[in-house]
């Protein structure tokens, strides 16, 4: 299949990368030329804008930032409306507002456009092994038609309902990570300034109610002190920005999203916005003064 792919950061890239690898044509566009010569060199295409992707490729894959960058790819000059035909496809596969792939999804329909959000879960070793988690949202007949595109980039691919569904899983997803790393740290500094070793506090509640997927990737980084990322912290404020959002969009009271976001402010304040969000736990010894390795 031909496809346009737009956005090839860290992420975008090697799933561009598998798609060739699988035997689709894809014709990449991106602000970085770096990142387009390297697709290229892979046996991937360079499109000249969002514009000229749409019109090369039969279904269009976007991977950006945040919800301004995609509308931008999407309705700014040259770009990705413009290439657009009746029938054609957009996945979106970057993590946004679903208040924002709704708007688009509906924007796109006036074109005669088909829409699906399918945010990623798994970072960029899962990108490129081609092994992420992608959560959609949209008609059932599309993702159909398109989960074999899907599948080349995942080792799971689910429809969990309308447009903006797989938004609002990826930022549930969010939610709970920031909250849980902080329930973590919170509890590690109470044992350690009791004198008890955090360590042997999660060997021992590990396998109980309390454990989780996160205690056990996240425990070790917060015990050596090593936040190299990973998430950075950044790109977690921006999830949980977008769920505040879409929290007081539904009316819905979020305060424990809302504690853990001013947790990521102040980390990012003292400069650690780059750290991955292990260093939630940083917080917690700047507040207690006390290190937790
Ligand atoms: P990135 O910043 O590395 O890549 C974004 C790319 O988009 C850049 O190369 C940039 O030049 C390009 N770009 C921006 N606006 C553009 C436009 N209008 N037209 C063309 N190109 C444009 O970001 P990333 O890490 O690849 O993340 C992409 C998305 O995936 C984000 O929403 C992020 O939250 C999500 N995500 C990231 C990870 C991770 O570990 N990095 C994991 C899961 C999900």
């Amino acid at each position: 299949m031909k496809i346009g792919f737009v956005g090839l950061g860290i992420m975008g890239k090697p799933m561009a990368i598998n798609l060739v690898k699988a035997g689709h044509e894809v014709f990449g566009y991106d602000f970085n030329q770096e990142n387009v010569a390297e697709l290229v060199k892979a046996g991937g295409f360079e499109a000249e804008s969002g514009k000229d992707a749409a019109q090369k490729g039969e279904i269009v894959i976007t991977m950006l930032p945040n919800s301004p960058h995609v509308e931008s790819a999407l309705f700014s000059e040259n770009g990705i409306a413009e290439g657009l035909t009746e029938g054609q496809t957009v996945i979106d596969m970057s993590s946004i507002s679903p208040v924002a792939s709704k708007d688009f999804s509906v924007r796109l329909a006036e074109l005669k456009v088909n829409f699906l959000d399918a945010p990623v879960s798994g970072g960029e070793p899962k990108a490129i092994d081609g092994s992420l988690a992608v959560m959609v949202g949209g008609d059932e007949e599309v993702f159909n038609r398109f989960k074999d595109v899907l599948d080349v980039m995942a080792s799971s691919v689910t429809l969990v309902g309308e447009v903006g569904a797989g938004n609002l899983t990826k930022l549930a997803n969010q939610m709970i990570v920031a909250i849980n790393i902080a329930a973590i740290s919170e509890a590690y500094s109470l044992a350690k300034k009791a004198g008890v070793d955090p360590s042997r506090v999660y060997q021992a509640i590990r396998s109980g109610l309390a454990g989780s997927t996160v205690m056990d990737q996240k425990s070790q980084k917060i015990f050596d002190g090593d936040f190299t990322p990973g998430f950075r912290i950044d790109l977690h404020i921006k999830d949980l920005q977008n769920a505040l959002d879409s929290s007081h969009a539904y009316n819905v009271s979020t305060p424990f999203t809302a504690q853990a976001m001013e947790i990521l402010q102040v980390l990012k304040a003292h400069d650690y916005g780059s750290d991955d969000h292990s260093g939630i736990a940083r917080y917690y010894e700047l507040v207690n003064n006390q290190k937790l390795q």
